[in-house]
């Protein structure tokens, strides 16, 4: 059985325990490779080799920092099959998902961050002084040192890279941690990185849970930045331990977003991408909209080919083709879907379609119903609380500003669509809607040039463009009075 390293000081290594604990492949329940179980001692290793290559790495021109990226990015894309592969037996997720989004997206942030790198340009102010005289200002961004990148499970390679990239392009050097629960995509991307030149230290991962190496890593004096995905309650044991230290930090957290459906929308692609954007990934993507709000005119419409559509997704094994939804990630996490879908029925709800565990001989792991339900007031706990799984609720609203304010009841804030061919409605409701991310009339369309992240529980800081960049260094303003 494959046993997972660590990769530290530019080699694959053991754990300092010698321990490791099963990886389970989620469509089957069978334990297919073993984690290293990691604990502070590694993270120390792994800080020190960071440390210590860094400042060879922050000086190194940013041309330079670009071939060796640009050799890793040409390595993915050679092995994009085979990570595909591994992505999909490690998460469960349909391999025609993770061929076309989650490996390609990998590629992606490697190549936007070795040429951003080659781009960010530093600003200078010409300051006129009160009695006649000049100044210039200029600014100055150094590398931060080492920082910390933390990832979850849901798009394993796709959100660790996005991470590990603008880091390393800046000229920091890494310790990073991937989810424990899809460590396998990382762990050949260490292999990648050794085959694609990357010096010792530059980049370090290691693997484990998170209370032992993901609080290790946060607490870690040399850490100076932590770059942080994953649920809301784990960024705030992160800032706990992060903000006394006076460490900078991002933290993308959870979200619970509307889809907002006028009855003026263009109606097939509205219901063609409210499908997918409802059970991509078997809705367990931090931007799936999960509460649903229709036009009262169009609810009825609207809820007949949506059930239909829906129940027509075949779910199954990942790695068949013709797959729509795959396996949950873990029984951990099944378990917690299943318990809300009966949270949903205790509170009121309507199954519409879904709702069970689908068992077969050929489906052992862990697979649930693509499900709608219906009936659901917007401020009972299932359309509060983040589900993250193949679960979407449906309501019919009146008035824009009563949707509004069903939008905006929930703690998070990540990211919102909005459906409606009335230009002056859409740039208004963008406005109005508390989150991060307003998608108008089309749903993860991404540009990585723009600002992502979440307002209120949904996070802290954006990552993406040259903030990304900009995270990793620390700025230092010159005067010089002329
Ligand atoms: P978790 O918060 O449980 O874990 C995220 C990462 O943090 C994992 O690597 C985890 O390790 C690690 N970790 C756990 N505890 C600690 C700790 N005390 N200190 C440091 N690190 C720790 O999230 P999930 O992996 O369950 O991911 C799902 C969540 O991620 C959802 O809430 C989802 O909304 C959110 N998410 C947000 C996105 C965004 O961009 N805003 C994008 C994608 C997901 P381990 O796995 O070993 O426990």
């Amino acid at each position: 059985m494959e046993k997972i390293e660590n990769y530290i000081g530019g080699e694959l290594v053991q754990p300092a325990s010698g321990e490791y604990f099963d990886n389970i492949n989620p469509a089957t329940g069978e334990v297919y490779s073993q984690i290293p179980d990691s604990d502070d001692r590694d993270v120390h290793l792994a800080a020190d080799a960071a440390k210590a290559a860094f400042p060879a790495w922050a000086a190194m021109p940013a041309e330079q920092r670009f071939e060796i990226l640009m050799r890793l990015v040409s390595l993915i894309e050679r092995d994009l099959e085979s990570l595909a592969l591994a992505e999909s037996i490690d998460n469960g997720k349909p391999v025609s998902l993770a061929r076309t989004v989650d490996i390609p997206r990998a590629v992606a942030n490697f190549r936007f961050y070795a040429t951003a790198a080659m781009h960010l340009a530093n600003e200078s102010h010409d300051t006129s002084l009160p009695g006649g005289g000049k100044a210039i200002n200029y600014t100055l961004r150094h590398p931060i040192g080492v920082a910390g990148c933390i990832s979850p499970w849901n798009l394993p390679l796709y959100l660790f890279t996005w991470k590990i990239a603008p880091a390393i392009a800046a000229g920091c050097t890494v310790v990073a941690k991937p989810s424990e629960v899809t460590p396998m995509t990382a762990y050949l991307l260490s292999k990648l990185c050794i085959e694609a030149g990357m010096p010792a230290g530059v980049l370090n991962i290691v693997h484990g849970t998170g209370p032992k190496v993901g609080s290790a890593i946060v607490g870690h004096k040399d850490i100076k930045a932590i770059s942080f995905t994953g649920g809301t309650k784990t960024g705030e044991e992160i800032a706990r331990t992060a903000a006394p230290m006076f460490k900078k930090f991002s933290l993308e957290l959870g979200g619970k977003n509307p889809n907002i459906i006028f009855a003026d929308c263009n109606y097939e692609e509205m219901l063609a991408t409210t499908v997918r954007s409802s059970f991509s990934n078997q809705g367990e993507i931090c931007l799936c909209g999960s509460r649903i709000f229709v036009e009262r005119p169009l609810y009825e419409r609207f809820k007949q080919d949506f059930v239909e559509r829906v129940s027509a997704l075949k779910v199954g094994d990942p790695l068949d083709p013709a797959t729509d939804v795959g396996a949950i990630v873990s029984r951990q996490h099944f378990d917690k879907i299943m318990s809300y879908i009966s949270l949903a029925k205790e509170e009121g709800g309507t199954i519409s379609t879904g709702g069970n565990a689908v068992t077969a001989e050929t489906l052992a792991g862990y697979f649930i119903e693509p499900t709608v339900i219906e009936g659901l007031p917007h401020d009972c706990r299932t359309n509060l609380e983040e589900i993250f799984g193949p679960v979407v609720t449906i309501m019919p609203f009146d008035t824009e500003q009563e949707v509004l304010a069903y939008a905006n009841a929930v703690r998070y804030g990540l990211s919102a669509t909005v459906w409606t061919e009335n230009l002056s409605r859409a740039h208004r409701i963008s406005s109005l809607l508390e989150s991060g991310i307003v998608w108008i009339n089309c749903w993860l369309l991404r540009d990585l040039r723009t600002p992502f992240g979440g307002v209120k529980d949904s996070g802290l800081g954006r990552e993406g463009g040259f903030e990304a960049l900009r995270f990793f260094t620390e700025e230092k303003n010159v005067c010089v009075k002329l």
